[in-house]
């Protein structure tokens, strides 16, 4: 056993040093190939009773997380279950007699095999949970811009909109974007895009408002407000913000309309009657001028 843990510690030096250099089968294969074959030697050596093919147990673990086929998964599962059973069937001709030792043994492989299980099991749940949250991270994320997208808005913050005291339903639609976009490039007008995305997205960050992409170059804003000064107040606050975002190289100073919906619940309508009388509203702003802020109240 003793020339056997030399050939342990040299199998996850291996391993580890696989796993550093990304080479992840093969760090695996180092591994499981050492625990397989550590569990058999100390059954061997030590007699079945000392516990080491409860060792075993860890390499059902270990495969399934490696593993994503179920046919790999299953095949490997049966192998080690059928080592175990012919350990156990072939224990009498096993080296390893009774002795106190075996004890030793049997309490330590079971113990050190319950912790990595629980360690293993508890990191597993982390990596899964963690990769469920940047998943609905992504699903709700507009890529370019970094802030909610629409189905965000109409899954998390439609269905509960009259659910507040009152509030602000708000389009914010960047002024004359084609034209950036025909003069600068495409390129160039996504930097645009983004920068005013920003803006706002700061903006409503200091007053706990959503704010999501609706589409193209519109952003949609949900904001609590008291009255329809406020809302107006806040707007022009967000609006005079992104006409500060200047591309001093290309001298493009964006400019934004805002039209929007003041709120009094209890509401009356849906939020879709509402969204469309903030759609008048940004309408009404756009052939008057642009640049400037148009909120009714409900
Ligand atoms: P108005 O002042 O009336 O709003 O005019 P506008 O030019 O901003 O509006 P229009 O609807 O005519 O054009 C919107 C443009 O936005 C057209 C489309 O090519 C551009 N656009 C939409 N999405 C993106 C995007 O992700 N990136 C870039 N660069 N442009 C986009
Ligand atoms: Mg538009
Ligand atoms: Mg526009």
């Amino acid at each position: 056993m003793a020339i056997f843990n030399i050939y342990s510690i040299t199998s996850y030096f291996v391993a580890i040093c696989f796993y550093l250099k990304d080479k992840i089968t093969a760090a695996f294969f180092v591994a499981f190939a050492e625990i397989f074959l550590h569990q058999i030697m100390g059954s061997y050596y030590l007699g079945f009773e000392s516990g080491f093919s409860t060792i075993m147990m860890c390499l059902f673990f270990l495969q399934f997380t490696f593993f994503s086929k179920w046919l790999y998964r299953i095949s490997v599962s049966l192998f080690l279950l059928f080592s175990i059973y012919g350990l156990y069937y072939f224990r009498h001709y096993l080296v390893g007699e009774y002795s106190n030792s075996q004890d030793l043994f049997f309490y330590i492989n079971t113990f050190s095999s319950s912790v990595f299980m629980l360690i293993y099991g508890g990191l597993a749940t982390v990596t899964s949970n963690k990769k469920l949250s940047d998943l609905t991270y992504l699903v709700y994320r507009d890529f370019l811009t970094g802030l909610f997208n629409r189905k965000y808005f109409e899954e998390k913050i439609i269905p509960n909109f009259n659910k507040d005291e009152s509030l602000l339903i708000a389009i914010c639609d960047i002024d004359n974007f084609k034209r950036i976009n025909d003069t600068y490039g495409h390129d160039i007008g996504d930097i645009v895009l983004k920068s005013v995305a920003s803006a706002i997205h700061y903006e409503m960050l200091g007053l706990n408002g959503v704010v999501a992409r609706w589409g193209g170059e519109e952003f949609v804003v949900k904001l609590n407000v008291k009255n329809n000064q406020e809302a107006e107040y806040y707007m022009n606050v967000v609006k005079n913000s992104v006409s500060k975002q200047e591309l001093k190289k290309y001298n493009i100073k964006p400019t934004i309309t805002i039209g929007g919906i003041f709120i009094k619940n209890p509401c009356k309508d849906s939020f879709e009657h509402y969204f469309k009388i903030a759609d008048q509203e940004l309408y009404f702003g756009k052939k008057s001028g642009k640049n400037c802020v148009n909120i009714q109240a409900s």
